[in-house]
């Protein structure tokens, strides 16, 4: 028989890789907690058409990437993204009712069918966050000093955010104008995709990795220089609070992203490019301000972004130690088995992780797993020491054993006496 393989794009994330994980997704809750964001969480399953009409229709994620299907009557697709689902829940639930300005930060699995590589799966993990009601430039500096903080405070040393605008509707509406008629002329030599979306969406063209499309785009237009008085206005604002707050950054005039629900504000993360090669953008967001009126809501202001949490694990590498084991309890015989099962629901209900070998190998075997597991101490009960009352007890660092009486078991993992000393458990750096 065949073994069953996973999903092409869709890994496992194994016991030795999860704490960097971990370590990411509770730095991640810890700083937006701290910036006034509550977490939320929605489902993986969405109606199709919330993404077709979220994220748009001439789009490389709607047109190709999307895990779509047919439930009885239901048409249904595993989310791509976060925020079209946080939307419709925000919507769904009122939630701009209760507080007119509304921030949440989402973490989760998303799903595109990508070509895969380093840092590209088809099934990834997005920590995002995003911000209602608030139209200020001020939202938009808030959020990326975050999430510069949040950056640093995980080891990326020098985030840098690229920064565009895309306009309102007005300016993007001539901006699309004098792009056509920009690259009109060169139409024979881009891609049979980009012919098509001329017509339909050329704000994508700018965003095609076509080597004739890349050409044709050269020296285009960009939106910067067209902005509206409004979107000018905002821009420079952004800038100058960002400038306060000495938030690295760089304009980039040719910014544009692969969804199309953005206005004004555009921004980008990228590091760690020897590592991540191509995919090396960290994070994307954007404001988004007529998203939710076009999902059906009032007219409501937001802006938010999405991180990808495998390019921050591979971005920061960190070698996260594994979670210790405290006390190892190993024990031979039936009584024995008994009592060592007993011990160790004791001890855990004060705290103390405890790993408890059942399995009847030889004492020599169990100790074996109790450094395996890099237990900092093993306990060790047969028949006679629980006649006795009294195990013995190896500090397994200290190479050092004594007898300890059973009953004084509790009291000593109360008093903390079982447990390795605080920062043992840390993470290092490799
Ligand atoms: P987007 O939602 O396309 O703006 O992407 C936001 C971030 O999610 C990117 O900057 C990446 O870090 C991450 N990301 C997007 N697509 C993938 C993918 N297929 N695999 C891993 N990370 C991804």
């Amino acid at each position: 028989m065949t073994t069953l393989r996973s999903v092409k794009g869709m890994k496992d994330y194994l016991p030795k890789e999860v704490p960097a994980y971990r370590r990411i997704e509770e730095a991640f809750a810890r700083v937006m907690q701290r910036s006034g964001f509550r977490e939320m969480r929605t489902p993986i399953v969405e109606p199709t058409a919330l993404f077709v009409r979220a994220i748009g229709e001439v789009t490389d994620v709607v047109e190709k990437e999307m895990y779509s299907f047919q439930h009885h009557d239901e048409a249904l697709t595993l989310r791509p993204e976060g925020t079209a689902g946080v939307v419709r829940a925000y919507l769904q639930n009122n939630l701009g009712n209760d507080e007119p300005v509304t921030k949440v930060f989402y973490q989760g699995a998303m799903f595109r069918a990508e070509r895969t590589q380093r840092g590209r799966y088809r099934q990834f993990h997005q920590l995002g966050a995003e911000v209602f009601g608030d139209p200020s430039p001020a939202a938009d500096a808030d959020l990326l000093a975050t999430l510069v903080v949040f950056l640093r405070e995980i080891g990326v040393s020098s985030p840098e955010v690229i920064l565009g605008s895309i306009g309102g509707k007005a300016t993007r509406a001539a901006f699309r104008e004098s792009l056509v008629d920009f690259l009109t002329p060169k139409l024979e030599t881009m891609s049979e995709e980009s012919k098509r979306r001329i017509l339909t969406n050329p704000l994508r063209i700018l965003d095609s990795k076509h080597p004739g499309d890349r050409a044709a785009c050269e020296g285009a237009p960009s939106i910067l220089d067209v902005l509206d008085a409004d979107d000018q206005t905002h821009f420079d604002a952004l800038r100058r609070y960002l400038d306060a707050l000495a938030v690295p950054y760089r304009v980039d005039r040719g910014l544009v992203r692969g969804l199309d629900y953005y206005s004004r504000t555009l921004f980008e993360i990228k590091g760690a490019t020897e590592k991540l090669g191509a995919g090396d953008t960290l994070l994307g967001g954007g404001r988004y301000d007529g998203l939710v009126e076009e999902l059906g809501g009032r007219a409501t202001p937001a802006i938010g972004f999405a991180a990808g949490l495998e390019r921050l694990v591979i971005a920061t590498e960190e070698n996260v130690a594994p979670p210790r084991i405290d006390v190892f309890v190993a024990s031979l015989g039936e009584g024995a088995v008994a009592r060592a099962l007993a011990l160790s629901n004791e001890l855990r209900s004060h705290g103390i992780s405890v790993e408890c070998d059942g399995r009847g190998a030889s004492i020599k075997a169990q100790l074996r797993r109790a450094n395996a597991v890099d237990a900092r101490f093993a306990i060790v009960l047969g028949d006679r020491e629980v006649s006795d009352g009294v195990a013995e007890l190896k500090d397994l660092a200290a190479r050092t054993a004594a007898p300890f009486p059973l009953a004084e078991m509790a009291a000593a993992a109360k008093a903390g006496l079982l447990r390795p000393p605080a920062d043992a458990d840390q993470a290092v750096s490799s």
